[in-house]
């Protein structure tokens, strides 16, 4: 099951997600950045960091 921290990518934030499909990670992930991290969009850099950091 893909799992995701936002300490992976250097972030000081307890979230951690998982999801069935890293489609669906993804989803989760981009709902709290922009809830919690004030992402509305996820830059693409910060995007890629977070494809890296996720474990499958
Ligand atoms: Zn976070």
């Amino acid at each position: 099951m893909p799992s995701f921290k936002c300490k992976d990518i250097g972030l000081d934030c307890p979230f951690k997600a998982d999801a069935k499909t890293q489609d669906e990670l993804m989803k989760k992930i981009a709902a709290h950045a922009a809830s919690a991290h004030g992402m509305k969009t996820v830059p693409p850099e910060t995007m890629a960091k977070i494809k890296k950091a996720i474990k499958p």
